[in-house]
């Protein structure tokens, strides 16, 4: 697929910050705007497990809202298994990428999770229905949560209040402890933000979280609002770092927010368009499977459904062997494109091969 360059979005201060940005916030500031902005999100490489991830949860969300009250196990099942196939469907449909997978049902785990997520949706309507988790005196409550004047948001999956006592539940669809059986730390993290949010909103200073997963592994904590409010305030200081640094900048120049390094470019799905990491000679130094080219179109070979592109770049002639049939291509021969996150195969003074990897996006080089 070869697409254009969407708009380079204005500097604007980030009004707030909840725990998923937070938690996405180390290294490059550049990298973790472009993260907290929803037009970049489609940018984001993500495998068929977080995508089956972000289907289940809203399927949770569903459930925690009372959709399914009404409906009978039965039901529930059917239900689940249409909104299931609808969400991936949607997703795949959507994506920028081009996995190796050519229906959903391919991806790996897709029936098993399904199930998995057949007898949890259970298990949360029954509970709906009887006010449980913990203690039955508690009241589910259904609101948005902020504090901080609305500069910290975050809301878990499920709040449970009574006068003297708050139950935050929250669902994951993958796993939750590390090997040792710890808990994973950005797990916890994010709990503690929650928690602190719910204690101030709602007043109370007996806080309970659990963290529940599709395989019914259940993790609960008594909460020490100490330790909640040092994670808070860590990420309130997340938000005005990069605040400040956006009011450092004279110009409304969003590269000045970069810090390119091997270690962040790496992974970074904002390379395509990012000025700094073309500038700082980092693309040379990243593995044979974060591999760049930018260059002119100089031909096209039609091998059964793939194109092999035959590019110029910086005197040597470059490979992409095995690109996926997409008509637009033909027109840009002779066009400046760029093309990345490919595998090197086969490197020698006077040509380069290279084929596609799950995340290689090519775009019209328009760009610097
Ligand atoms: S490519 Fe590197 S410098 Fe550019 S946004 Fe990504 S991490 Fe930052």
């Amino acid at each position: 697929m070869i697409l254009e360059l969407p708009q380079i979005p204005n500097l604007d201060k980030l009004k707030y910050i909840t725990p998923s940005i937070y938690l996405s916030f180390s290294g490059c500031l550049l990298k973790n705007y472009l993260i907290s902005r929803s037009e970049y999100q489609r940018f984001i490489y993500r495998q068929p497990k977080t995508l089956i991830g972000i289907v289940s949860h809203e399927i949770i969300e569903k459930i925690n809202k009372g959709h399914f009250d009404h409906l009978n196990n039965n039901e529930i099942e059917l239900k689940i298994k249409d909104l299931y196939f609808e969400g991936c469907s949607s997703l795949l449909k959507q994506s920028l990428f081009k996995y190796s997978w050519q229906t959903i049902e391919e991806w790996p785990g897709f029936y098993l999770r399904l199930s998995r997520l057949k007898i949890l949706a259970k298990r949360l309507v029954a509970s709906r229905s009887a006010h449980i988790p913990v203690a039955s005196n508690l009241t589910l409550v259904e609101t948005n949560i902020e504090i901080f004047d609305g500069k910290l948001k975050g809301r878990p999956d499920r709040i449970y209040v009574s006068n003297n006592k708050i139950v935050i539940e929250d669902y994951k669809t993958g796993k939750i402890f590390d090997e040792s059986g710890n808990i994973f730390s950005t797990i916890t993290s994010q709990m503690l933000i929650y928690s602190f949010v719910c204690s101030i909103v709602y007043q109370s200073e007996n806080v309970i979280y659990r963290v529940i997963n599709t395989d019914n592994q259940i993790y609960e904590e008594t909460v020490n609002l100490d330790i909640a409010e040092q994670e808070a305030l860590k990420a309130l200081r997340a938000l005005e770092l990069i605040n400040n640094k956006i009011d450092e900048t004279e110009c409304d120049n969003i590269f000045y927010l970069a810090s390119p390094s091997k270690v962040q470019c790496g992974n970074c799905p904002f390379k395509f368009m990012c000025k700094p990491f073309w500038d700082s000679g980092i693309k040379d130094e990243l593995s044979c499977n974060s591999f760049h080219i930018k260059g002119k179109l100089i031909g096209i070979n039609i091998i059964d459904d793939n194109y092999e592109l035959v590019i110029l770049s910086d005197k040597k002639l470059c490979k992409v062997i095995r690109v996926r049939f997409d008509e637009k291509l033909a027109d840009f021969v002779n066009s400046n494109i760029l093309i990345v996150d490919l595998i090197k195969k086969q490197e020698n003074q006077e040509y380069l091969i290279t084929q596609p990897s799950p995340k290689t996006l090519i775009w019209r080089d328009n760009i610097f």
